[in-house]
C-alpha cells in the first residue's frame, strides 16, 4: 500500500504504447523545502525562492520576465525554473462564457483538457491528471484512446493556476466570484493511478500562499474509478479533500463491464476502502453514478445502491447521479426523466442523500466523460 509499485500495473490496463516522456522540472514541482536549494543552484540568493513563490502562488504570475521585484539578471536566471510546459491550443466557451474548456498542448505534444465553470457562489476548475486514461470505461470518451502519460505535478498545478488567473481577470463574466474556489480532479485520467504527483499537486493547490495557491482542501475533490489500495493510502495522507468514487452500478456483474478495473477490486472492496476514507477523514464520500438508459437505471439497482452505501458508509455518503453525456460512437444514452426521478426517490428512500449533477458544457464536449482532447 506504500511506495509506487501499486500504481504501475493499472496504468497499462489498455494500450501498450505508454510514452514515458518526462516534462522538465518546473517551480511548481518543488515542495516548499526544496525551493531554496533550487534557486541557489542557479546562482540566485536563497531569499529569491520566497519572492518567486509569492509571484507564482499569490500573484499567479508564471512568467519570470514579469516578476519585477527580481533584478533583471535574476529574472533571466530564474527562467530555468519555468520551462515551457504547455500552451493553450484552443479555448471554447458556452453558457454565455460561464463554462470554458481549454485544450492544452504539452511540450511533447500530449494533449489534455481542463474546464473552468462559473456559478453564482463559486468558480470550479475540472482538471486532468493524465493525458488519456488507461481505465477503459466504455461510456467515457477519455477511456477510448488509452493512456498517453501521467501529468507532472507542475502540469496539474498549472491548470489550476491559469484557471485562477483567468477567473481573477474576469474570464467568467459578471455574477461569478473572481476567486477560484473549487478544484475537481474529474478531467482526463485516473488521478489515483498518478498518485504521488496528484498528492503533491494537492499540496501546491491547498497550501497557504506563498507555499501554495491557498484553496481549501475541503473544496478539492479527487475522483477515482476505485483503485482500492490507493484509496487506503490516500486516507492516510492526512488530507481533507473530498473523495469521489465512480461506482456506476452496485453489482459486480455489470460493474465488471462498465468499470473494467472492477475485476481487480470489486464493489465490496471499493465500499470498504471508501469507508476507511470516511472514517479517517470524517469526510462524506461522494458516489458517482452515470445513469445509462436500460443499463444501470433499474429500481432494484437504486435500492441495492442505497443498501450498500448506507451499510458501509452510514451517513457519510452522497450519491451524485450524472445523466449520461453522449460520446462519439456510443449507443448508450441518458435515462428518461421519470426513470431518473424514480431512481433518485429510491436511493433517498434507502436513507442516502442523492442529487443529480447539473452537468455543464455538453455542447462543447466539455461535460463529464466527454474530454477526449480532440479539440472539439
Ligand atoms: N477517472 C476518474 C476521474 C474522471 S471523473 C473517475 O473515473 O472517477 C469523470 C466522471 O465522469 C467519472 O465519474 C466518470 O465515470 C464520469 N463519466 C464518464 N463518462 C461519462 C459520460 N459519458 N456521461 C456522464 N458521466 C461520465
Amino acid at each position: 500500500m506504500t511506495g509506487t509499485e501499486r500504481e504501475l500495473p493499472v496504468l497499462s490496463l489498455t494500450g501498450t504504447g505508454t510514452r514515458r516522456t518526462r516534462p522538465p522540472r518546473h517551480f511548481a514541482d518543488l515542495a516548499p523545502d526544496d525551493r531554496k536549494a533550487a534557486v541557489t543552484e542557479l546562482g540566485l540568493p536563497g531569499f529569491r525562492a520566497d519572492q518567486i513563490a509569492r509571484q507564482y502562488f499569490a500573484r499567479l504570475e508564471a512568467d519570470p520576465a514579469s516578476m519585477t521585484d527580481l533584478s533583471a539578471a535574476d529574472r533571466e536566471k530564474s527562467a530555468q525554473l519555468f520551462p515551457h510546459l504547455f500552451e493553450p491550443a484552443s479555448v471554447v466557451e458556452c453558457d454565455g462564457g460561464a463554462t470554458r474548456k481549454t485544450l492544452w498542448r504539452a511540450a511533447d505534444g500530449a494533449l489534455v483538457e481542463s474546464v473552468l465553470m462559473g456559478y453564482q457562489d463559486r468558480a470550479t476548475v475540472c482538471i486532468s491528471s493524465q493525458a488519456g486514461c488507461g481505465m477503459a470505461c466504455p461510456f467515457c470518451a477519455t477511456g477510448q484512446g488509452g493512456l498517453q502519460r501521467n501529468m507532472s505535478t507542475a502540469e496539474i498545478v498549472e491548470q489550476v493556476r491559469s484557471a485562477a488567473a483567468a477567473a481573477r481577470d474576469g474570464a467568467l463574466g459578471d455574477g461569478v466570484p473572481a476567486r477560484l474556489s473549487n478544484v475537481v480532479f474529474m478531467g482526463m485520467g485516473e488521478p489515483l493511478a498518478n498518485y504521488r504527483r496528484v498528492v503533491d499537486a494537492v499540496h501546491r493547490i491547498c497550501d497557504a500562499p506563498p507555499a501554495g495557491l491557498g484553496i481549501s482542501q475541503r473544496s478539492v475533490t479527487v475522483s477515482s474509478v476505485g483503485l482500492v489500495p490507493a484509496i487506503h493510502r490516500l486516507a492516510d495522507e492526512g488530507l481533507q479533500v473530498t473523495l469521489a468514487v465512480s461506482l456506476h452500478t452496485p453489482d459486480d456483474e455489470l460493474r465488471d463491464t462498465l468499470v473494467p478495473v472492477n475485476t481487480r477490486w470489486p464493489v465490496r472492496e471499493v465500499f470498504e476502502a471508501a469507508r476507511h476514507y470516511a472514517d479517517v477523514t470524517g469526510r462524506r464520500v461522494s458516489i458517482e453514478y452515470a445513469l445509462i438508459r436500460d443499463v444501470n437505471d433499474q429500481p432494484w439497482r437504486a435500492e441495492l445502491l442505497a443498501k450498500l452505501a448506507s451499510q458501509h458508509l452510514g451517513r457519510l455518503v452522497h450519491v451524485n447521479l450524472i445523466p449520461l453525456n453522449p460520446t462519439p460512437g456510443s449507443k448508450w444514452d441518458a435515462s428518461p426523466a421519470p426513470v431518473q426521478a424514480e431512481f433518485v426517490r429510491r436511493v433517498r428512500n434507502g436513507g442516502v442523500a442523492c442529487t443529480v449533477r447539473d452537468t455543464r458544457g455538453r455542447e462543447i464536449a466539455a461535460a463529464c466523460g466527454q474530454l477526449a482532447a480532440t479539440g472539439g
